[in-house]
């Protein structure tokens, strides 16, 4: 849409899951442009097909806007909040700014490419320049292809080609680092909403205090994590990375997610630094990111549907209580109940932990894994489109790549090995050092052989 007589023309920058200023490439073209700049957030419960937030992923969402607010009036962008379906909500801000000009970075679930896809083909239509940016992965989901297969299903050739595919895209600055003046906002900021309107936060009972006690949500709490990591855990990651009663993995998940930090951005950090294993190690573990990501992007329904699908026969239990013990961290086996309150406590879990508390839901209780993904998803600070799905499926057996189902983790011989001190489970669990430990729910020797008798039935 053109400008009117009363409008200047202006570019519009939509954030999204890139609630950064720093290497963001769709904020950094519209900058370059020189026209003034409005920055737009849109809350979309509206869309078909998009998931809601979480409970704790509301909660990191609210403060990350207010971080990104910040940084964006620093350097003269004022950032608008309107809520609402996306195609909606971009066309009436087109309208009554007479943007020229609209970007974005791209996203790769399938509902978020659909509403994509309309909004820039309305705003082309009335004559608006819409760009898109790859920013959030290392590599896009379709620029790594097998010979033979529509796309990787197994990690390490996936990984194999992503490195041979060479370094990823140099760094961005932020805008304020530019040699050119940060470009002026209009004279006078669109109408949006009040972030505190969109109640994000819990109220009663407010759950976050636990939350806030250990996160520095947006771009800079983003970037103190990764510099601390690098001067202190990168070189012990490869050893260490297993034991979650050590402080050694970055704990950046939660700003992937939101991406208050790229991971382009830790790629050029990592090497930077160190060439040696811990970093290789690193690294490998964003390649699980994009990997899921490129399972996601090949597979939008990853959350709902078994990728591999003699699981659709599988006989899940239904088992409320079960599953309630499970999610409130009253299983009896220590490590499991551990992982799960320091879920409820902080909104993240160490990966091992992860695993086994997935294990032991999904095997010994032999609960369906889309009700630990959906508990998960309610309850991560770092509740991923991709990850999730893609990790629970992984535990399931019926994901790509995955754990075979017959590998069944035995929670105290877990525990004994990556816990061997017992300080994980105390810190997590203090109530239980010196008193008898609970009752059981199941034992895991009977269940082990029950979810195994089950699985034969899928082959059968
Ligand atoms: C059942 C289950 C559910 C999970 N759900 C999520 C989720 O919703 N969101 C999420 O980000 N991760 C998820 N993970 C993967 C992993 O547990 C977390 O990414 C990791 O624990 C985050 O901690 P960190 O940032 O300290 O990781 P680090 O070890 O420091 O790794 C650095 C980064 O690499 C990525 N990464 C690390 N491990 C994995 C992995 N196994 N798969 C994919 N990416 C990985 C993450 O982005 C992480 O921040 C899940 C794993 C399991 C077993």
């Amino acid at each position: 849409m053109p400008a009117t007589s009363k409008t200047r023309p202006c570019a519009i920058v939509w954030f999204r899951d890139d609630l950064r200023i720093t290497d963001n490439p769709a904020l950094d073209a519209s900058v370059r442009r020189g026209l003034p700049v409005v920055a737009l957030y849109v809350l979309d419960e509206e869309s078909a097909g998009i998931r809601a937030l979480g409970g704790a992923t509301r909660w990191w969402l609210h403060h990350s806007l207010t971080r990104l607010w910040e940084s964006l009036t620093a350097i003269g962008i004022p950032l608008v909040l309107r809520r609402g379906a996306a195609e909606n909500v971009l066309t009436d801000l087109v309208a009554s700014t007479g943007a020229s000009l609209v970007t974005w970075n791209r996203r790769y679930g399938g509902p978020e490419i659909a509403v994509d896809t309309r909004v820039k083909s309305a705003l082309t239509l009335g004559g608006v320049t819409v760009e898109s940016f790859a920013a959030n992965l290392l590599y896009e989901p379709w620029t790594l292809k097998p010979a033979s297969a529509p796309y990787y299903r197994v990690f390490t050739p996936f990984w194999k080609a992503a490195l041979a595919a060479g370094t990823p895209r140099r760094l961005l600055p932020a805008p304020g680092a530019l040699t050119a003046p940060a470009s002026p906002a209009p004279q006078s900021p669109p109408p949006g909403d009040r972030l505190d309107d969109w109640t994000l936060l819990p109220r009663s009972p407010d759950w976050s205090g636990g939350l806030a006690a250990t996160w520095v949500p947006g771009e800079d709490g983003a970037r103190a994590r990764l510099d601390r990591f690098l001067d202190t855990g990168l070189s012990d990651y490869a050893r260490l990375r297993d034991r979650p009663d050590k402080d050694a993995t970055t704990m950046l998940s939660p700003h992937l997610r939101f991406g208050e930090i790229s991971p382009n951005q830790i790629w050029h950090a990592v090497r930077s630094r160190d060439d040696g294993q811990g970093a290789d190690k690193l690294l490998a573990e964003i390649g699980w990111r994009e990997f899921s990501w490129h399972l996601l992007f090949h597979n939008p329904d990853l959350a709902t549907r078994n990728l591999d699908a003699r699981f659709d026969r599988f006989p899940w239990r239904d088992d409320p209580r079960g599953l309630r013990a499970w999610q409130r961290g009253r299983t009896g086996y220590a490590i499991v109940d551990a992982g799960m309150r320091q879920l409820w406590a902080t909104g993240w879990m160490h990966n091992r932990v992860r695993m086994i508390a997935a294990s032991f839901l999904i095997k010994d209780l032999m609960i369906d894994w889309r009700a630990g993904e959906a508990w998960f998803w309610d309850t991560l600070v770092d509740a991923d489109m991709a990850n999730n799905p893609a990790s629970w499926q992984w535990v399931a057996g019926c994901g790509a790549d995955p754990a075979p189902f017959f590998r069944v983790f035995n929670p105290a011989l877990q525990a004994e090995k990556f816990d061997p001190d017992g300080a994980y489970v105390r810190q997590w669990l203090p109530e239980r050092t010196g008193g008898p430990p609970p009752a059981r729910i199941v034992d895991h020797a009977a269940a082990r052989r029950r979810a195994l008798e089950a699985f034969k039935t899928l082959k059968e």
